[in-house]
């Protein structure tokens, strides 16, 4: 039997490409349903994920799988607007003159800031086209410094230090240069007269995890089974799998574990070093918008990393006329307040905070609040992060241990329902690719 540990996007895509070699992968998710961080809610209308999702134009594996599984057509893009929330006003940053009209950075700073997310190195007056092409080269190099010595102390201050507050909080200085150059090639089209196009399903990711689920076969697919232990030899031998309050041991030939890496190391003793943060993340579901943007990062102190109000991207007709706004904050470790706090106080919390930034906003227009947390949904991608990264291929701890969870090299620069994809079928073909070597097709059962 090949196994796949967790039915999360990565899971469902390795073993989906498992098959599609003619394998007969059984994948087993804990939860009650698959999904993991793409996991859905029902509203009424069309369903929406708990944590805010959106394809950038640079993603492509996710968009060729959505045409083969026949969902190609349900995928739109659309323009996301992003604004810039300083001194209690939203400023839209989306367009050329939007941008020109930013107060809060100088000429000069916005030459430095546009030249870097060019790729241009002005320094020196000479612009070269090359440095950051290696983007190895500054996987050592601090982030700050970088900044710094690249732009301007303008573009740190007031452009990029609050959004990497928002985005690693205590931990933003030990991010790399590096994450930050692949995140802005990371970044996809951007038209300066619109903003950014960004893909989302119609109906959700929801609609591509269903069409998956569909192909690899519902029957392979056992949810409400979480594994407790793998045990292993020179090779991966079996799997316990919880199921309905009892414990049973299958044997395994091959294991995908998609989980986040503290599971492997529990189960297989394969240690990486990657922290992770945790995600306190609410759909508010309301009566009027909020905002006009999709996309709202905050500079001033708020109750919450960003407001991203999916109902500017997607129209609130799909949602049977509701607005639905997303108030998200990550949290570095599970001593934090915000991850304490009961869901009632989450709402109390956050609210009181869109009250005091958005007089007009009113709790009365909220009809509905879901509340979620994880505490492990993104890296912090610090200095020397590839050097953590955990291989596809694990046969170094044993034969037949493969991992394409979120500390697979695909999520980087930025981890992402593609960089799932990526990292499912890439463990599945190294798998498929060391049974041929070995035994040859006629293992191929699975
Ligand atoms: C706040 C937030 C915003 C995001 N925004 C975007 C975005 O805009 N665009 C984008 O592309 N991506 C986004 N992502 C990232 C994206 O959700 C992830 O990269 C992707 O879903 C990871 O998929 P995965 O399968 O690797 O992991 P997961 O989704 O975590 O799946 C792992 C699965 O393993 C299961 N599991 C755990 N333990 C066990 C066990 N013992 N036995 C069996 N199963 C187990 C879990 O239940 C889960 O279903 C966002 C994530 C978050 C949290």
């Amino acid at each position: 039997m090949i196994a796949v540990v967790g039915g999360g996007i990565a899971g469902l895509a390795a073993a989906y490409r498992l098959q599609q070699q003619g394998y007969e992968p059984t994948v087993f998710e804990a939860s009650s349903s698959v999904g993991g961080l793409a996991a859905t809610y029902e509203t009424a209308g069309d369903r929406i994920e708990a944590f805010y999702h959106h394809l950038s134009a640079t993603e492509e594996t996710i968009v060729e799988l959505a045409e083969e599984l026949g969902v190609g057509d349900r995928l739109e893009w659309r323009w996301g607007h992003d604004s810039y929330y300083v001194d209690g006003v939203v400023h839209p940053l989306n367009t050329a003159w939007e941008i020109a009209a930013y107060p809060h950075l100088s000429a000069y700073d916005k030459f430095r800031l546009g030249m870097l997310t060019l790729g241009v190195d002005v320094r020196g007056g000479v612009p070269n086209f090359d440095t950051y092409d290696d983007l190895e080269a500054f996987e050592h190099v601090p982030i700050k410094e970088f900044l710094l010595e690249h732009t301007s102390r303008g573009v740190y201050e007031y452009f990029f230090e609050p959004l990497l507050r928002a985005k690693f909080g205590s931990r933003k200085e030990d991010v790399s240069a590096a994450w930050l150059l692949g995140r802005i090639q990371f970044r996809g089209e951007r038209d300066l007269t619109k903003g950014e196009k960004l893909g989302y399903f119609e109906g959700s990711f929801g609609v591509l995890l269903d069409a998956l689920v569909e192909a690899v076969g519902r029957e392979n697919v056992v949810t409400d089974a979480p594994v407790q232990d793998i045990t292993i030899g020179k090779s991966v031998e079996s799997l316990r799998v919880e199921q309905d309050g009892t414990v049973s041991e299958h044997e395994v030939d091959d294991v995908v574990v998609t989980t986040m890496p503290h599971l492997l190391e529990r189960w297989t003793g394969y240690e990486c070093a990657i922290d992770f943060q945790g995600s306190v993340c609410a759909v508010v579901g309301m009566d009027a918008p909020v905002t006009d943007t999709y996309w709202l990062n905050i500079a001033d102190e708020a109750p919450f990393g960003a407001l991203i109000e999916h109902t500017n991207f997607v129209p609130p007709a799909r949602y049977g006329g509701e607005h639905l706004l997303y108030c998200a904050s990550y949290v570095q470790s599970t001593d934090d307040p915000l991850w304490n706090m009961s869901d009632d106080e989450v709402r109390d919390h956050w609210l009181s905070g869109i009250e005091e930034m958005f007089p007009d906003f009113s709790r009365e227009q909220v009809e509905w609040m879901k509340v979620a947390r994880n505490p492990r949904t993104a890296p912090i991608y610090e200095r020397g992060y590839l050097e953590m990264v955990v291989p596809y291929d694990l046969s170094v701890v044993a034969d037949g241990l493969y991992y394409a969870g979120m500390a697979s090299r695909a999520q980087y620069p930025e981890r992402s329902l593609n960089g799932g994809v990526v990292a499912g079928y890439e463990a599945a073909d190294q798998l498929a690719t060391a049974r041929n070597q070995s035994v040859g097709p006629a293992r191929k059962s699975g």
